[in-house]
C-alpha cells in the first residue's frame, strides 16, 4: 500500500496562508492573463485569463542533491498551490554557468515526484529552466540602460568594494555612474560581444549609493564570465546576477507568491524596485509577483549545507548521496522515511518568520504516525541466541513443527494473517535471556516462564556455554496446552512475552541499524568543525533472522518488526534471497 496515499492533513494556519487568503479575497490576481508558457507582458496579454488562482514555484539550483530543508520548501510551495487552486512551477535556477550537472537535475525531478508532487497541471508541464530567459534578461537590462536606470561600471572590484561603504558609512558614487544611456548601451554591447576581459566591467542598477540598505547601493546586474553553459553553450559571455535574474524569472512565469527563506529579506526592496520598473517600462505583465520570506527549517543533529554534505560524500565518510544517514531526500528515502512522513513534518513545522530548531525526533514521530496504521507486522531476531525446546517430542510427538498465525496488522483484519511454524529449535534475542536476572527482569532465566508470542509458554531450565564462557544456547521446556489461540492457553499466567523465529523456517537477513550521524545538536553551529562531532557508531550491521512471512518482500517494503521498530527493505541492496533491512526508527523515542 502506498505511503503517499493519504495525508492526515492537520494544516495549521500560518502567515503565508493568511497572505494568500487575503489576496484571493481581494481578487488581487483575478484579472491576470497567462499565455500557457512564460513570457513578457505582450505574450501574456494575448493569452486567456489565468486558470490558476495562484502560482508558486520551487526554484532549486541544480548544483547538488536536495535535502530536508528543500523538502520543506517543496511541500510548502506545491502544497499551497494545491490547497488554493493554484499551480506550482518547478524551475531550475541554472543562470550560474559553472556548477550545474544533469545528474543533479535528474535527482531533483525524482525527489519532487517521490514526495508526491507534480509540475504538470491540466496537461501543461510547468517545468522551466531559468537559462531559457537569458534573451529576455538581456532585453530588460538594455531597457533599464535606456531609462537611465543602469550603467556600466569599469572600476576594479577593489574600488567598487571600497565605494560601497558599510552599515554605518554611506557608499560613494562611481565615476562611471553619470554615463549617458548611449554610452552605457555601447559599453554593455562591448561586454556582450566579448570585447572586455572577465571582471573588467559590470552592469549596475542606478539606485542610491547612500541607501541604508546596502543591497540598494547600485547592485550588479550582469558580469562578464567566459564559461560554457550546459544549456546555452558559448552563446553568452555575460551572465545575469542571481538578484537580477530571480525576480524576472518569477514575473515571466506569472508567479503570484514568491516564497523564499529569510536571508533574502534584505533583497526584497530590490526585487520590488526591479519589477516595478520593468512593469512601468511595459516589459512585464501586471500584477507582478511579490516575495515573502519564512524561516528556514533547521533540524537538530542534522547538517544541511550542500557544501558540507558534499564533503561527507567526497571524503567517503558516508556511502554516497543516498546514504541512509544523510538528510538528503535520496538518503531519507533509502533510510525508509515515507513521502507522507516528510509532508507531515513540513505541515507541522508550518511557516514562520522566527527561526528555530526542530527536534530531530519530530521526523520519527511523523514516520510512526504514518506507518502505525499501515505497516505490516513481523517478528525478527537481531542478536540471535538458540533456544532448545528439550521436551518437544513429549508435547508434539513426531511433528517436526506446528503451525502458528498472527495478524498482519493488529487493527486491520483485511490485511490477513502471517503464518509461521513453531519447532524444537528457535532463535530468540540474546538480550531476552539472563543467567542471573537483574531486578525487574521478566524474560528468560532459569526457572522462569515466558510466552513465546503467538506460540506457547516455555519454562527455562538452563543454558550451555562455549569454551570462552559465553552463553551459546538456552534450554527450556514447552508447557502442554498453552499454544496461543487454543482453548485454555491463558490458564497459566506469565509476566513476560518474547519474540522469536523458528530455526526451520526463519530467513537469515542483514539488519542495518542506523543512529544519528552527529553527536551534537548543532554540529556546525558558529562555524565549528562539524566533522569533530561525527558519531562513530552511526551504523551497526547485524546478521539476524526474519519471519518467513517476509520471504517475498519487495524492495522498499515498510514493516514494523515487533518490539524493534520500523524497518524498510533496502531499495538498492535488498534481494529476496539475501534480505537487507534498514532500521528507520524505534517504536518510541528512547532518548527523550
Ligand atoms: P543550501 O545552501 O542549504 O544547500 P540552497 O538555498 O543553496 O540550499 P537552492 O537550490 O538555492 O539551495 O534552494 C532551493 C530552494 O530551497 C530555495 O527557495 C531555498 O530557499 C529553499 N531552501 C533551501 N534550504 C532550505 C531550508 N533549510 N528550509 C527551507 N527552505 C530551504
Ligand atoms: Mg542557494
Amino acid at each position: 500500500m502506498s505511503a503517499a496515499k493519504d495525508d492526515p492533513n492537520p494544516k495549521p494556519s500560518h502567515f503565508l496562508r493568511a497572505v494568500i487568503e487575503r489576496d484571493l479575497e481581494a481578487g488581487v490576481y483575478a484579472g491576470r492573463h497567462f499565455a500557457g508558457t512564460p513570457g513578457d507582458a505582450a505574450h501574456h496579454a494575448a493569452g486567456p485569463l489565468d486558470p490558476a488562482r495562484i502560482r508558486t514555484r520551487f526554484p532549486p539550483e541544480p548544483n547538488g542533491y536536495l535535502h530536508i530543508g528543500h523538502a520543506k520548501s517543496i511541500c510548502l510551495n506545491f502544497g499551497l498551490a494545491r490547497d488554493y487552486g493554484g499551480v506550482c512551477h518547478l524551475r531550475f535556477d541554472d543562470t550560474n554557468p559553472e556548477k550545474e550537472e544533469q545528474e543533479y537535475v535528474d535527482a531533483i525531478l525524482d525527489a519532487v515526484k517521490w514526495l508526491g508532487f507534480d509540475w504538470e497541471s491540466n496537461g501543461t508541464s510547468h517545468l522551466y529552466y531559468a537559462s531559457d530567459y537569458f534573451d529576455f534578461m538581456h532585453r530588460a537590462a538594455v531597457a533599464l540602460i535606456e531609462a537611465g536606470l543602469a550603467y556600466v561600471d569599469e572600476q576594479s572590484a577593489e574600488q567598487m568594494r571600497a565605494a560601497r561603504g558599510d552599515f554605518i558609512t554611506p557608499g560613494s558614487d562611481s565615476p562611471y555612474r553619470s554615463r549617458t544611456p548611449a554610452e552605457n548601451r555601447a559599453r554593455f554591447a562591448a561586454m556582450r560581444a566579448g570585447e572586455l576581459a572577465d571582471g573588467a566591467a559590470v552592469l549596475r542598477a542606478r539606485i542610491d549609493m547612500a541607501s541604508p540598505n546596502i543591497n540598494l547601493r547600485d547592485p550588479a546586474l550582469y558580469r562578464i564570465k567566459r564559461a560554457t553553459h550546459h544549456n546555452t553553450g558559448d552563446a553568452w559571455c555575460i551572465y545575469p546576477m542571481y538578484t537580477f535574474a530571480h525576480p524576472i524569472e518569477d514575473a515571466l512565469e506569472n508567479i503570484t507568491h514568491s516564497i523564499c527563506t529569510l536571508e533574502f529579506e534584505d533583497q526584497r526592496p530590490f526585487y520590488d524596485w526591479l519589477l516595478d520598473h520593468l512593469c512601468e517600462l511595459g516589459l512585464l505583465a501586471q500584477p507582478r509577483p511579490h516575495q515573502y520570506e519564512f524561516a528556514r527549517l533547521n533540524v537538530t543533529y542534522i547538517v544541511t549545507s550542500k557544501r558540507k554534505l558534499r564533503q561527507l560524500v567526497d571524503e567517503g565518510i558516508v556511502g554516497g548521496w543516498d546514504d541512509p544517514r544523510l538528510p538528503t531526500i535520496a538518503g531519507l528515502r533509502r533510510r525508509g522515511y515515507t513521502p507522507a512522513s516528510i509532508r507531515l513534518l513540513a505541515e507541522r513545522t508550518g511557516a514562520s518568520k522566527a527561526g528555530g530548531w526542530t527536534d530531530c525526533a519530530s521526523l520519527d514521530i511523523a514516520l510512526r504516525d504514518d506507518l502505525e496504521g499501515q505497516a505490516v507486522r513481523a517478528m525478527a531476531v537481531i542478536e540471535p541466541l538458540k533456544l532448545e525446546l528439550v521436551n518437544w517430542a513429549e508435547v508434539f510427538g513426531d511433528a517436526a513443527s506446528v503451525a502458528c498465525a498472527a495478524p498482519a496488522h493488529p487493527q486491520r483484519p483485511e490485511l490477513g494473517q502471517r503464518n509461521f511454524g513453531l519447532g524444537p529449535l528457535l532463535w530468540i534475542e540474546r538480550g531476552d535471556f539472563a543467567e542471573v536476572p537483574p531486578k525487574g527482569f521478566f524474560r528468560l532465566f532459569p526457572g522462569n516462564r515466558v510466552r513465546l508470542k503467538y506460540g506457547a509458554i516455555v519454562e527455562c531450565i538452563g543454558c550451555s556455554k562455549d569454551a570462552a564462557g559465553n552463553v551459546s544456547a538456552v534450554q527450556a521446556r514447552v508447557l502442554p496446552d498453552t499454544r496461543s489461540g487454543t482453548p485454555g492457553a491463558d490458564a497459566i499466567k506469565v509476566k513476560g512475552t518474547i519474540t522469536w523465529v523458528a530455526a526451520h523456517d526463519a530467513l537469515p537477513a542483514e539488519l542495518r541499524l542506523y543512529d544519528r550521524l552527529f553527536t551534537e545538536e548543532q554540529p556546525d553551529a558558529g562555524g565549528k568543525d562539524f566533522k569533530a562531532a561525527l558519531n562513530p557508531q552511526s551504523v551497526r550491521v547485524a546478521q539476524g533472522f526474519i519471519e518467513p512471512s517476509l520471504a517475498a518482500a519487495a524492495a522498499e517494503t515498510h514493516v514494523q518488526l515487533e518490539r524493534h521498530g520500523y524497518f524498510v527493505t533496502d531499495r538498492i541492496d535488498h534481494r529476496c534471497e539475501r534480505p537487507v533491512f534498514n532500521r528507520i526508527a524505534g517504536l518510541k523515542d528512547k532518548r527523550s
